[in-house]
């Protein structure tokens, strides 16, 4: 049994089906990643586990259970950080905590030592007796992370939290993430920006028209969309066996694609982890000499337009 479980979600809007039979399984521990282009339905399924928005049809589980039918069961573990800031611009920062730490129930001494805490994993310690208006946007930003976390939250909703702010906000916002998650929060995470998600998310369901065109790890995703893998083995230039290499690598690796001028052995493969000793093999067995290795592993951001785009060509 998945810790969150989305199980055929639909939500239409009068003609635009916004959620068009969306599933996918989020385990307990780990940072769950969802992109797509704008109107993919992104936002709809953030309302969805979020317990904010009931689908058409189809299901949310939490450990089992329906958060549809008993939202009760996911919110008191939920911590949902919005894009829009909700803080009083007249208080201080300290103020603003207090202020949400009551209204999910952190009780004193508790609340004083956890305001503390989630000031310095924002990197707000300093600036806790600061109005909230004297302090820059990247900075409200982060407190208004710190007050939607100030409960401890099991389970945390971001969506968009790093858009439009300043590269050191950013900065503390994904060492945060990173920390929460190694605390053993579960994070569900939506960003334009590929990289992060890149880096901070252990899987990633990409969405586009309403659809799951693509869910799992970045492997898993590469696979899927086809893109390869590359290494270039710069051969020694005097080396007089460097000419018989193409025959040896082929019979190795019959699936991957093999190419070879006066300098360099080009290998287009999958799953070059698994391969790359056995290549650097066949050429000491050869006797050629390798001056240097090149390995051009493809980034999620080549994957991830590699599956929209083709996804586009089919659907049209
Ligand atoms: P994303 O967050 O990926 O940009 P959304 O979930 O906001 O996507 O929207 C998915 C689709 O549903 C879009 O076509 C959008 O126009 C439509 N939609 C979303 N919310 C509403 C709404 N409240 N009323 C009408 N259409 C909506």
């Amino acid at each position: 049994m998945s810790f969150i479980e989305a199980r055929s979600l639909v939500k239409k809007y009068h003609k635009v089906k916004a959620l068009d039979e969306v599933s996918f399984e989020i385990e307990e521990g780990t940072v769950f990643g969802i992109l797509g282009p704008n109107g993919a339905g992104k936002s709809t399924a953030i309302l969805m586990l979020s317990t904010l928005l009931k689908p058409d049809e189809g299901e949310i589980l939490y450990n089992g259970s329906s958060t549809i039918k008993n939202p009760g069961i996911l919110r008191p573990i939920l911590g949902l950080v919005p894009q829009d800031i909700a803080l009083y611009q007249n208080l201080s920062a300290k103020e603003n905590l207090e202020f949400w730490g009551r209204i999910y129930g952190v009780k004193e001494p508790l609340l004083t030592s956890r305001i503390s805490e989630i000031a310095r994993l924002v990197g707000l310690s300093d600036r806790l007796r600061d109005k909230v208006d004297t302090l820059s946007g990247g900075m409200k930003r982060r407190l208004n992370i710190a007050a939607a976390l100030i409960h401890k939250p099991r389970v945390i909703i971001m969506d968009e939290p790093t858009v439009g702010i300043d590269a050191q906000s950013r900065k503390y916002i994904i060492s945060a993430i990173k920390q929460l998650n190694a605390e053993g929060s579960t994070i569900i995470y939506t960003s334009h920006y590929i990289d992060e998600v890149e880096s901070l998310c252990h899987k990633i369901t990409i969405l586009d028209r309403g659809r799951v065109i693509a869910c799992g790890n970045k492997e898993e995703l590469r696979r899927k969309s086809g893109v390869r893998e590359k290494i270039t083995i710069e051969l020694d230039s005097n080396d007089e066996n460097k000419h018989q290499i193409i025959p040896e690598v082929l019979a190795a690796f019959p699936d991957s694609e093999v190419t070879q001028d006066d300098r360099m052995v080009e290998v287009v493969t999958d799953e070059l982890s698994t391969k790359l000793s056995k290549i650097l093999n066949v050429f000491d067995r050869n006797n050629v000499k390798v001056a240097q290795v090149n390995i051009d592993k493809p980034n999620l951001e080549k994957i991830y337009f590699s599956l929209i785009e083709n996804k586009a060509e089919a659907a049209d």
